[in-house]
């Protein structure tokens, strides 16, 4: 086996420029917060052992090498880490964000195995791609060769942008659709600018658009445009519209004012971070501020509720969730970082239903698990006796997604669906029943994570590269 270089470690405590030394050197904060972050990344990185079992790469989607972009990054090379780093990921830098890093890399990470504390792959990750921008090594996408055959890609969340990216690479003439106004699917819309900058996801459709990536905005595929027209149109054609159906709340008064989807809820709050007028939260329908606010559902999508509910001045804010904690399908580091902003949680905990329009209180039923279902998770069994009222202004339905019914809104008889309505699609390739026409993201997978849409768009992206040599291949015979 080769030698590896010899890591120096990095003590944070030793390395860290204090304010004095700042002062003395006359530094500015960004300076100091620079060399902070340098000096952290370094640190995290030269705690890799460089096991030769790398279990933090295979739970990793992308599969990225990261052993070897932390001993670049422990050795100060980071134009080499980014180099690594990019060669798999089309957004390393929104990964590094936003993974659910404790479920993937980092939860097998062999030194948290071994009860060390994790090596804080995510953020080293997201630091080596924000030092790239920042020096200008994240270059502009170049063509080498420009192919006449097009691609329609339905979608600008991060299924589609990865599909575009890489399909633009390779000379193809792309143009991504999506009915939203800004590209970027849940990255704009959904994901609130707590967790992830807008703008860091602004300069990736920026620099698509300047290699030639063509989006046609405002254009709801289905009414604005057929999906038939789309096809007809282009040589290959990619669907990512994602998953947008709300799961809904039964019992009575659920249909009750001040009872509000979570989509809606953080889409205009998004809207708002990017300074666009309102009128939704100006009115206060979806606005927290000074109001009782209960979140339904114990996912990340509730917690990304709560939290900005707590950042807009809600009065109060409780999540219900039916099973308890330890069975909550969310990212545990969320449910702290919740905790640590005051959010309460009420486990075992689910609605029976709503008093007052516009909504007052919402009724509860206690819970407790009872055996396990055929998914062997133990459901959840009403305590009779237990109800109690949770008075409520707000009330945020954060219960899941599902998917539309694409084939009946498209008009595609074709187009096969599974029983979930998930569209029918190879998961390496992401075909589908119809020629030339694949998917990818969570309109393949159902609600699933960023990563896994960027990791579908890029192998879809190869798929149809190799489907388009063949047709212009017969095309010649
Ligand atoms: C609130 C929330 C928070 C999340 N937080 C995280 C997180 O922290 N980490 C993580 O990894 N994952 C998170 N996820 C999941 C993640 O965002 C998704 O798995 C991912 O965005 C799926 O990518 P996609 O490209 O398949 O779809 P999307 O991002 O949903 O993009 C689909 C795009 O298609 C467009 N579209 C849909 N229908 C049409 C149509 N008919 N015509 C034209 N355009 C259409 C939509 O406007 C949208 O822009 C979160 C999800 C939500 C809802
Ligand atoms: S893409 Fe996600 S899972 Fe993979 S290394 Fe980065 S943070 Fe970890």
């Amino acid at each position: 086996m080769a030698k590896q270089p010899m890591l120096k470690f990095v003590n944070i405590e030793r390395d860290m420029p204090s304010k004095r030394d700042a002062n003395l050197r006359n530094k500015d904060f960004n300076e100091i917060y620079a060399e902070y972050a340098d000096a952290k990344a370094k640190e995290q990185a030269s705690r890799c052992s460089q096991c030769g079992v790398p279990y933090c790469q295979a739970h990793c989607p992308l599969h990225n090498n990261i052993p070897d972009w932390l001993r670049m990054t422990a050795m100060g090379r980071l134009e080499e880490a980014y180099a690594i780093s990019q060669a798999t990921n089309t957004f390393p830098e929104i990964c590094g964000r936003i993974c659910p890093q404790d479920r993937l890399c980092e939860g097998n990470c062999v030194i948290e195995q071994s009860g060390h504390g994790t090596v804080t792959i995510g953020s080293v990750e997201k630091y080596i791609t924000d030092t790239a921008w920042e020096n200008g090594w994240v270059k502009p996408i170049s063509v080498m060769a420009e192919r006449d055959q097009s691609v329609g890609v339905i979608g600008a969340g991060p299924g589609g942008l990865a599909a575009a990216d890489m399909l633009r690479r390779a000379g193809l003439q792309v143009t991504v659709y999506d009915r939203y106004d800004r590209a970027g699917g849940l990255l704009t819309y959904g994901i609130p600018g707590f967790k992830l900058e807008k703008d860091v996801v602004m300069r990736r459709i920026d620099q698509l658009e300047q290699s030639g990536v063509e989006f046609v905005m405002n254009c709801n595929v289905g009414e604005d445009l057929s999906f038939d027209a789309i096809r007809g149109k282009h040589d290959a054609v990619v669907i990512a519209t994602g998953v947008y159906k709300t799961r809904d709340l039964e019992g009575p008064g659920a249909d009750a004012d001040g009872i509000v989807r979570a989509i809606d809820y953080l889409t205009v709050s998004n809207k708002l971070s990017f300074g666009d007028e309102v009128p939704e939260y100006e009115d206060g329908s979806l606005n927290a501020k000074g109001k009782k606010v209960v979140v339904i559902g114990g996912g990340d999508t509730a917690m990304d509720c709560v939290r900005t509910a707590i950042r807009q001045g809600a009065e109060s804010v409780k999540c219900l969730y039916r099973r308890d904690r330890a069975n909550m399908p969310g990212s545990q580091r969320e449910v702290q970082n919740a905790e640590e902003e005051g959010v309460i949680f009420e486990w075992l905990a689910a609605p029976k239903g709503f008093a007052g329009d516009p909504v007052n209180a919402v009724q509860v039923q206690k819970m407790r698990l009872g055996a396990p279902d055929a998914s062997g998770r133990q459901s959840p069994e009403v305590i009779e006796g237990a109800d109690y009222n949770e008075a409520a202004d707000l009330v945020i339905k954060a219960l899941g997604f599902e998917p539309e019914d694409l084939p009946k809104l498209w008009g595609v008889d074709g187009l096969e669906v599974t029983r979930w309505g998930t569209v029918k699609a190879e998961f390496k390739t992401g075909k589908t029943s119809l020629d030339g026409v694949f998917a990818v993201g969570d309109i393949v997978r159902g609600a699933s994570l960023v990563v896994w849409a960027i990791k579908d768009g890029r192998d879809c992206a190869d798929a149809v590269l190799t489907y388009l040599n063949e047709a212009r291949a017969v095309a010649a015979e």
